[in-house]
């Protein structure tokens, strides 16, 4: 799994700090100030770091918005986290795909559609999921999404790219979809006691899809009380 910049950044000054503690160790004494800034910054570096640049390691495939070729947001509204609700959704069409390269042309097709079309900031979802296992970077973690009129600002929204009326999600999807909250919970964007529900909870929608939406109200957090 390749890591981002900031990973290999916090990799490289902890690196140096054990290097720099080993110096320490090895003469103590004459070393004081030394090892004390050195203690500081490896403390720093292992625990004061912004969320955003701590080690990431997606336990699937993830392509960031450049990597799938889409436009930056013309906008940004910074999400409150952690949320307290996560939005599943279908996008009906375009249906499934089980490609990367299908599901990066995807990905552009939607942000296109809602970004030029709709005039929103950016693609509405904060992740999508492909039928192959991948996500594909929406707005991110950290962004007030447009997929759920109501919940907008205190929820992650994730899209499972297909139509999941009558046929439901591959096991690797929906299984991609369940790391994904994780890994959100985890980093501490969505509450451990967050509350899943399906769009049409939401709205007046037919999304996720009849079949989708039986699938996720067996999983664990799922709120029928919406
Ligand atoms: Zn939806």
């Amino acid at each position: 799994m390749p890591k981002s910049k900031s990973c290999w950044a916090v990799l490289y000054i902890n690196l140096l700090g054990v290097f720099r503690l080993r110096l320490c160790l090895y003469n103590i004494r004459k070393m004081m100030k030394f090892c004390l800034i050195s203690v500081l910054a490896f403390a720093v570096s292992t625990t004061a770091m912004p969320k955003s640049w701590s080690c990431v390691s997606y336990p699937f495939p993830f392509y960031t918005k450049s990597e799938w070729g889409g436009r930056e947001a013309t906008g940004v509204t910074r999400l409150t986290t952690p949320v307290p609700f996560v939005v599943i959704h279908h996008t009906y069409i375009p249906g499934i795909c089980l490609t990367v390269d299908r599901c990066m042309r995807d990905m552009r097709a939607m942000q296109d559609h809602h970004q030029l079309t709709n005039k929103w900031q950016d693609i509405g979802y904060s992740f999508a999921v492909g039928g192959e296992g991948s996500v594909f970077e929406g707005r991110g973690w950290q962004a007030v999404g447009a997929h759920a009129v109501g919940y907008n600002t205190n929820s992650i929204g994730i899209v499972l790219i297909g139509d999941f009326v009558s046929n439901l999600p591959p096991a690797r999807q929906l299984e991609t979809v369940k790391q994904l909250i994780q890994v959100g919970v985890d980093l501490g964007y969505i509450r451990s006691d967050y509350r899943l529900i399906g769009h049409r909870q939401a709205t007046a929608t037919e999304c996720p899809g009849q079949a989708l939406f039986t699938e996720i109200s067996t999983w664990d957090h799922f709120d029928s009380t919406v």
